[in-house]
């Protein structure tokens, strides 16, 4: 069932600043417009008659990120990015939406991504195991697909591809068409049905996201229950604890920072996972961004790579320089959608961006285990 009235959460939020203290646009526009009570404020507002959505208003409320850090340290649930995304697709039938959002929804429509214009591919095979690729790793950051699919063969899974090149339907809905991310959730489903899978490894907190939460609150779309749903680092942080997988260690004793990627803490007891696969190949001194785990801020990689392009950029450079006050040369995550905006800025501040699927797969250690 898809959340019922969600607009209504903007009375709950309008008056409170409870969680304002990890609201990252309002970090670094230094605008109380731009935080969670803001925007609650401005909708209620507009639902009064009090305002009407001008050019400024609409503005204001595509400039939301989307990532869920107000959600997740509300101790009431209050689904506020959800009733944000339900309020931008008002505004988007009505045609008040910015033009960019209408491009972004054409191309999704079209080709299922806006990094690309090609058709998503087809499924490569049949089997109980699907790895979604999804549009971010393929357009964004190839490499990680690589060597995920490595790593996955070195603890013995041979999946079958699905979702290849097709978005996970989170962009189209934070945009205001959850038509489109409805026909692009169904679109990847039918992929997985005609896989057979029985199990679906995502390479991204993202993706976990938008099929184990957002494909049925926000578009009533239910993942299929005999279908596990499971992130690639979960996969193989239970393999090292069992000893099932080992990694040489890395020639690079400089400092590091493990960057929890966009919408890692939307999925909850993740965070310890990569750190421990990092830590296994990485000796050098792990450091930890301020913004991190339970309180990680966003890179520029959602919607508002689009609708606020200098917000976009203003989040990723704040994740870099929050690692590298904290003395991190090296910036290691995973997500390929967070991999690419990190590195667009990386070689301005001296440091260098890793991938964690890549390093991981240059040092698988092989022999008998
Ligand atoms: S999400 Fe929760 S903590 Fe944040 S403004 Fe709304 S009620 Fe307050």
């Amino acid at each position: 069932m898809a959340l019922e009235n969600v607009i209504l959460t903007v009375e709950n939020c309008r008056y409170c600043l409870m969680c304002r203290h990890v609201a990252p646009v309002e970090k670094v526009t230094h605008r109380e417009t731009l935080s969670p009570h803001g925007w609650a404020l401005l909708i209620a507002s507009q639902r009064r008659g009090l305002i009407d959505w001008n050019e400024d208003t609409v503005d204001a409320i595509y400039s939301a990120p989307d990532h869920g850090n107000s959600r997740v340290h509300c101790v009431t649930d209050q689904p506020l990015p959800e009733a944000i995304a339900a309020v931008r697709a008002e505004i988007a039938e009505q045609n008040l939406g910015p033009p960019i959002i209408y491009e972004i929804n054409e191309a999704l429509s079209t080709y299922g991504t806006p990094y690309a214009t090609e058709e998503p591919g087809r499924i490569s095979g049949q089997g109980e195991d699907a790895l979604y690729v999804g549009d971010e790793a393929p357009y964004l950051w190839p490499r990680a697909l690589e060597a995920a699919i490595t790593l996955l063969r070195a603890i013995g899974v041979t999946p079958v591809t699905v979702g290849v090149g097709r978005s996970n339907g989170y962009l189209a809905s934070s945009l205001g068409f959850p038509g489109t991310a409805a026909r692009l959730a169904r679109a990847n489903l039918v992929d997985i049905r005609e896989a057979g899978a029985s199990r679906v490894i995502v390479l991204s907190p993202g993706d976990a996201f938008a099929f184990g939460q957002l494909w049925y609150e926000r578009l009533g779309i239910d993942w299929p229950e005999d279908v596990q749903l499971v992130e690639l680092v979960t996969l193989l942080d239970d393999r090292l604890a069992a000893g099932a997988l080992r990694f040489s260690q890395a020639r690079d004793d400089r400092p590091y920072a493990y960057v929890d990627p966009t919408h890692a803490i939307r999925v909850k007891d993740r965070h310890d996972r990569p750190r421990r696969l990092v830590e296994a190949v990485m000796p050098g001194k792990r450091v930890e961004l301020l913004y991190r785990r339970e309180r990680a801020h966003p890179v520029g990689s959602t919607a508002l790579q689009f609708t606020k392009p200098d917000i976009a950029e203003k989040l990723t450079r704040a994740r870099i320089e929050d690692a590298v006050s904290a003395g991190a040369q090296v910036l290691i995550t995973e997500d390929p959608g967070t991999l690419y905006h990190l590195s667009r800025y990386a070689k301005e501040y001296g440091v260098e961006v890793a991938g964690l699927y890549e390093l991981l797969a240059a040092h698988l250690a092989r022999g008998r285990l």
